[in-house]
């Protein structure tokens, strides 16, 4: 089973593209804050630290489709809530508003794109958290073994089957992300971008993709890169990860050297690919995506 996965913007699959392109920028150089430039250690208190005793202050994220809404009083106390956790010294809730209910933000709750930028890069991953708490618990109300409604499991993040005993955790779909160079580092050095078929403007990115079954991270890494564009590569080393809630990814960022082939490209995945100097560089993704963070680390890289 292939899934596609050419950027990030292709992975948030299901997210209208307006919002995609309202996050994009044309500006190779600008300096966005990066979404994720920290340890999340540094963002959440251990799960084991419950906020129902918190004495502090309280944050409801009212998640309202997939968009969220943040306000210090629930909205609705009869309406399901899930554990975010001890955020930052506050205690984080997620707020699942039921899908026929007034909005408690009358419109301005803002989806995870358009949040990005207006909160701390904290904020940013811990709204991101409560959605896919809240988009798990609303697709895991029944067993996927029996079909009997589930309940939560005691003790843990789980929905457990009554009937059966099956439990589901909330999902996480690892995403390998590389950028791929060749030639020696320093200003001669090259790294291939290439624009995805479905890219609602003319930007270039890592490859990417999602981690099958049975596969490691390097492996991913080279077998993408050979079904998208012909390339063999090699010296696949880890760079960085982000939580990337759309709808549950955790892209995992590599650096791997170009080793040998042609560019030759998968019609129906890949527009344009090409090789580009830093000095030279084509439009490319927004900081909020790992894709910009790996570009930029090279750029920065004096080699
Ligand atoms: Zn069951």
């Amino acid at each position: 089973m292939f899934r596609p996965g050419w950027v990030q913007t292709e992975v948030a699959r299901g997210e209208p593209c307006v919002l995609r392109m309202s996050a994009m920028s044309s500006q190779p150089n600008s300096r966005e804050p990066a979404a994720a430039a920290h340890n999340t250690s540094d963002l959440y208190a251990p799960t084991n630290d419950h906020p129902a005793g918190h004495r502090g202050v309280q944050k409801y994220i009212h998640v309202v489709g997939s968009s969220v809404f943040i306000d210090t009083v629930i909205a609705d106390d009869s309406w399901d809530r899930h554990v975010v956790g001890i955020v930052q010294e506050e205690a984080w809730w997620a707020v699942d508003v039921p899908p026929d209910a007034e909005d408690p933000s009358y419109g301005a709750a803002l989806d995870l794109y358009s949040y990005h930028g207006r909160s701390s890069p904290g904020e940013w991953l811990a709204a991101g958290r409560a959605v896919q708490l809240v988009e798990w618990a609303r697709t895991h109300r029944f067993c996927g073994r029996c079909a009997t409604p589930t309940e939560p499991s005691p003790g843990e993040r789980g929905m457990k089957c009554p009937a059966c005993g099956l439990i589901a955790y909330p999902r996480v779909a690892p995403a390998m992300i590389t950028l791929v160079t060749r030639g020696e580092p320093g200003p001669d050095q090259e790294a291939l971008l290439a624009r995805g078929t479905n890219f609602p403007i003319p930007m270039y990115s890592c490859l990417a993709g999602f981690v099958e079954p049975g596969e490691d991270l390097e492996g991913a890494v080279v077998r993408e890169v050979a079904e998208e564009v012909g390339l063999v590569v090699g010296n696949v080393r880890y760079l960085q990860s982000q939580p990337w809630p759309f709808p549950h990814s955790l892209m995992i960022g590599f650096h791997a050297d170009y080793l040998s082939g042609d560019l030759v490209l998968q019609e129906d995945e890949i527009v344009d690919a090409n090789w580009y100097r830093k000095d030279d560089l084509p439009p490319i993704p927004p900081a909020i995506s790992v894709a910009r963070q790996l570009i930029d680390a090279w750029v920065n890289d004096p080699g």
